[in-house]
């Protein structure tokens, strides 16, 4: 049974405790009967159940409602509770608000209209296209091209690792319009999977099983309505998602660290080792007493960054990166430690910690590296430092 006393911190209010009590109820019903041999199909299967259910009016604004906002508590509490029950469902649920994220903050109302609807629904899936083969983390150096002809833009180039790529109804698409050189020269698109140019060039695979692909755009013409803010904003409105996004990433790298935990803690209880429990050897006490400290002080970030951003801060950048950092990189070390205490069983294939291990590995890299969130850390106390002095 997982520790659930965070939820009383000042940081949440009584309606972040009843989703989260909801949601742990209907996550433990109901996921454990999808099927993930076929990762595409897991992944509409869990988009749609996840939409039936209403769980995914959280991942985007309410398109007749102008005034409606994201709400970070709330997308922390669901992806540490869904991260907690199984992997792809976080990612499911995680993927339709990334990729309408750039709608919910900076769309106009058409565009609100034409797409959150459906991805609220579970009827639309949807993608964040901002990566390229040579600009991962040096994301302002993007060469994909969107050149302006007429009253349409057409775009030309390469993105990669999208999350979502092959399954994906609607792609947000970054791409470098020029008005200025790097970061103010690029704009943000929604293109349409059906779109005529854009193909999936190549499905990849990694340690943990996701919808994943390369895209080429060749000749791809999308009219001028399909722009997301004004040309050149495009590296603004990538940065304001991550800004809200980072945080969840950190929330669902809490949920499997509390599941590694939770499995570790059972795992002591239960298991006999030189006549006595497990866990009466002093050296394991030592283990699950780190585990648990990193778990909470993951959990203190996590929901620091999540109430600062709900209660109205511009930007949180230190705080979400802070929260990512210390989240992902310790909950790769409070699963490692889960591994080592559940012995040969630990490594064995289709084993709970086993596939902890495996999911864990690729948050410390995506939506900015580790030594990426310690450059932004550095450079926002430094900026701090001498705006104080
Ligand atoms: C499973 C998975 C899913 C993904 N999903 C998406 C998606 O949906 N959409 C999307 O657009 N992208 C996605 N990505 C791409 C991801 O954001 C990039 O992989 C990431 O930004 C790193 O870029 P890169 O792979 O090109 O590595 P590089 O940019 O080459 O970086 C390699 C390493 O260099 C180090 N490094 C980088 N910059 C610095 C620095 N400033 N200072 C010090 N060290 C540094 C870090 O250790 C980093 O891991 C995904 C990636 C993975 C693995």
């Amino acid at each position: 049974m997982a520790d659930k006393s965070f939820l009383d911190w000042p940081f949440l209010e009584d309606r972040h405790r009843k989703l989260a009590k909801r949601l742990d109820e209907w996550a433990g019903s109901k996921l454990g009967g999808v099927d993930h041999t076929d990762v595409d199909a897991a992944c509409r299967r869990l988009v749609a159940m996840l939409g039936d259910e209403g769980w995914l009016n959280w991942t985007a604004v309410d398109p007749s409602d102008s005034g409606a906002k994201l709400d970070v508590r709330s997308l922390c509490i669901m992806r540490e509770t869904l991260a907690r029950h199984d992997g792809l469902a976080d990612f499911a649920f995680a993927m339709q608000g990334l990729g309408t994220g750039a709608i919910s903050l900076f769309g106009t109302a058409a565009q609100k209209r034409a797409w959150l609807a459906k991805t609220r629904a579970g009827k639309a899936v949807s993608a964040f296209a901002l990566s390229e083969p040579k600009s991962g983390s040096d994301v302002a150096n993007m060469d994909l091209a969107a050149i302006h002809d007429g009253e349409s833009y057409v775009l030309d180039g390469e993105k990669t690792w999208i999350s979502n790529g092959g399954i994906a109804d609607i792609y947000t698409v970054f791409a470098r319009t020029g008005e200025a050189p790097g970061a103010k020269g690029i704009s943000a698109f929604l293109v349409p999977a059906e779109t005529s140019g854009l193909t999936i060039a190549e499905r990849l695979e990694v340690v943990a099983p996701h919808p994943l692909a390369r895209i080429s755009f060749d000749g791809c013409r999308v009219p001028a309505e399909a722009m997301i803010g004004k040309p050149g904003d495009g590296f603004r409105i990538a940065m304001s998602v991550l800004d809200v996004f980072r945080s969840t990433v950190a929330a669902a790298a809490l949920g499997f660290a509390r599941r590694a935990l939770d499995e570790s803690i059972e795992r002591a209880r239960t298991r006999e080792l030189f006549g006595a429990p497990m866990f009466d050897l002093q050296m394991i006490q030592g283990h699950l007493a780190d585990m648990a400290l990193d778990v909470d002080a993951a959990a203190l970030l996590v929901y620091r960054a999540a109430w600062l951003k709900d209660t109205g801060a511009a930007r949180v950048s230190r705080e979400a990166a802070m929260a990512k950092l210390y989240a992902t990189d310790r909950a790769q070390d409070v699963i490692d430690k889960a591994v080592q205490i559940h012995g040969g069983d630990g490594v064995r294939k289709g084993h709970i910690v086993e596939r902890l291990y495996r999911e864990i590995r690729a948050l410390r890299i995506y939506e900015g590296a580790s030594d990426v969130q310690k450059v932004i850390i550095a450079r926002q106390t430094l900026a701090n430092a001498s705006a104080g002095g």
